[in-house]
């Protein structure tokens, strides 16, 4: 089975689901194109395979935005989701956002490698246009299903690590947390109908010749 497959298939499942959402988001708008991006080992391998990043004039760019401030986490989706789902309390993130553009936003404001663009871009949308401060209004819950497929994204990659994309693009190892294997999903009982129904429709979302389903434990599709 090959992961790379099958987070393709998650992008893909997601952009097909989101396709039918009404957002205020269009091509040019990049205020959520910041340095503060965060993805997992196995989107970075996605992302390289985008032709414009062996161009070195672009790499460079990359690394000399890693130079200066930017966020990096120092806990994963699922991970802080362990503490929830056992009652408590994550530890305190301490990474901080700072300023600075995304290096791979062209001078048009369009995402240079959109078709291979991380879940945290292709998550961040809103059914209003973003307010001066960058701040998306999203329904809650898409923003359930995210949460849920951040968490799908960080177990299949499990043997591998997170970090911000600058430190993930940079390739000197630095700055990176191990992900941790999915812990359950964070839903109210409220959501458990249609949550559940969204699982039924992943889960036989074609891979190869298999399905997402196959990518992950048993229990995952089936809601206690
Ligand atoms: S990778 Fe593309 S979509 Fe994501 S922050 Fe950078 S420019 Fe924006």
């Amino acid at each position: 089975m090959i992961k790379i497959d099958a987070l393709q298939a998650l992008y893909s499942f997601y952009d097909d689901f989101t396709d039918r959402l009404d957002f205020s988001c269009g091509p040019g708008c990049s205020t959520c194109c910041s340095v503060n991006v965060s993805i997992t080992s196995l989107e970075a391998a996605y992302l390289r395979r985008h032709s414009v990043l062996s161009d070195t004039r672009l790499q460079e760019r990359i690394n000399a935005a890693n130079r200066r401030p930017h966020f990096i986490p120092t806990l994963t989706t699922n991970r802080i989701a362990h503490h929830c789902r056992h009652r408590q309390e994550p530890p305190e993130e301490k990474g901080m956002h700072a300023p600075g553009p995304c290096p791979l936003l062209d001078p048009n404001g369009l995402c240079r490698v959109y078709e291979n663009r991380p879940f945290s871009c292709r998550a961040m949308s809103s059914i209003q246009k973003c307010q001066a401060d960058g701040e998306a209004v999203m329904p809650p819950f898409l923003m359930t299903i995210n949460l849920a497929l951040y968490q799908l994204i960080e177990h299949l990659d499990v043997e591998g690590t997170s970090g911000n994309m600058l430190d993930m693009l940079a390739g000197d190892g630095r700055n990176r947390i191990s992900n941790t294997p999915f812990p359950g999903f964070l839903i109210t009982d409220r959501e458990k109908p249609p949550f559940q129904r969204f699982l039924n429709t992943i889960k036989i979302y074609a891979v190869n010749s298999g399905h997402l389903a196959d990518f992950f434990p048993l229990q995952t599709f089936h809601l206690n």
